[in-house]
């Protein structure tokens, strides 16, 4: 259960990611944000924008980092659109377990999004990693 008064714990998966205890497809990094491949992707091509700055959830996050993590958002939604050839795109980031939030470290989501393709269960099925490479190579090469 993660509550909105959480403090940041340090040992959660993204924190794991970005000191490099976990494995990860990394498509784009700057001094303040880090992006990668959802392992769970609700469609092809979902991916993930982090800050450095440990925060739990949007009512901790600094400004200064907010601002770092939006402008992130926005070259990563470039690339996505470009790499996917997608008519639309969907940023969503998600507070508390009450939300859907599964992870304790403030991150965007972005989808990209075609007319009549359906999005999978949230955090559900993991992908076959060498499709999620795939797909992260045409995402580095829209960069
Ligand atoms: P939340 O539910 O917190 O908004 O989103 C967490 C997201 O992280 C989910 O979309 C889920 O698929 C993804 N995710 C969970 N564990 C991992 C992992 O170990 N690596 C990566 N790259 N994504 C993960």
């Amino acid at each position: 259960m993660i509550k909105l008064d959480d403090a940041y714990h340090t040992d959660n998966i993204f924190a794991k990611i970005l000191r490099g205890e976990l494995p990860s497809i990394r498509l784009y990094e700057d001094a303040e944000t880090l992006s990668f491949m959802d392992i769970m992707p609700q469609v092809p091509g979902h991916v993930l924008v982090i800050p450095k700055t440990p925060a739990t959830n949007i009512l901790t996050l600094p400004e200064p980092a907010g601002a770092a993590l939006i402008r992130t958002v926005q070259i990563m939604s470039r690339a996505v659109q470009v790499a996917m050839d997608a008519p639309g795109l969907l940023i969503a980031q998600l507070n508390g377990s009450a939300a859907g939030q599964t992870v304790p470290h403030i991150h965007m989501h972005i989808l990209p999004r075609h007319d009549g393709l359906e999005l999978a269960f949230h955090a559900r099925e993991p992908a076959d990693p060498s499709e999620l490479e795939e797909i992260a190579k045409k995402i580095r090469a829209a960069l």
